[in-house]
């Protein structure tokens, strides 16, 4: 195999290694609850909230209808007695009965509408609850084949090191100090002649470099330096 082969097919096990780490690196970004569980965690902390608000405001309003209630009773129970005769008692009896009753109706009407909030509210808690369980049970399955996948590519990717390694260690040592010293200045090393240009820097090659890109020894682009590969 000739030098320039070698190369190229450790610049291409490089680059492989190069997508291999970015596809790792993104997938563990991807670990851990996604924005959306999050959100729709904290929504449902909000709903579930608004929804314990209404109940304990709808209870402290039924107690209130019940307390209402009761004294209403106590206070008709002594009106409608004859045990008082007392006019002017009767009517502070009356007059009493009267607020009470008013009152108990007013606060009748606004537990009817925070027992509607409160149904609504609950409504909307269910409906929260169950959003989150579907997206959990995808994120978990996600995450799974995220785990999967950053296994499947661990081992991969040690492997292609492996293979660097050994791919490295056949190719002389001047070479590879050349062509380490092209990927750090260039980016990559070795580029192929694509129509006569070098693929590096796209410009056209004299048709002697052409013929000397074929030799066994390595030939360097004029224009950007990089090793050139002929097909
Ligand atoms: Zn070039």
């Amino acid at each position: 195999m000739s030098l320039v082969i070698k190369l190229l097919g450790l610049q291409e096990l490089e680059f492989e290694i190069k997508a291999l780490e970015k596809a790792l690196a993104d997938a563990s970004s991807r670990l851990g609850e996604s924005p959306v569980l999050k959100e729709a965690r904290s929504s449902l902390e909000r709903c579930e909230q608004n929804y314990q608000q209404l109940s304990d405001q709808q209870k402290s309003l039924e107690w209130r209808i019940e307390d209402l209630n009761s004294k209403l009773k106590k206070v008709n129970e002594q009106l409608y007695s004859g045990r008082i005769k007392n006019p002017k008692e009767l009517s502070n009896l009356q007059h009493e009965a009267e607020l009470l009753s008013a009152n108990l109706a007013a606060v009748e009407e606004e537990a009817l509408e925070v027992i509607e909030k409160a149904e609504q509210a609950g409504a909307k808690a269910l409906q929260a609850k169950q959003y989150l369980s579907r997206i959990e049970a995808s994120w978990q399955v996600e995450q799974k084949k995220l785990v999967e996948e950053i296994k499947i590519n661990k081992d991969k990717l040690a492997d292609l090191q492996e293979k660097r390694k050994t791919e490295a260690g056949d190719i002389d040592a001047d070479a590879l100090r050349v062509y380490e010293r092209l990927k750090l200045q260039r980016g990559f090393a070795v580029a192929r002649i694509t129509q006569g240009a070098c693929e590096g820097c796209h410009i056209s090659l004299s048709s002697a470099q052409l013929q000397h890109s074929r030799s066994s020894t390595l030939e360097k682009c004029a224009n950007c330096g990089r090793i050139l590969f002929c097909e």
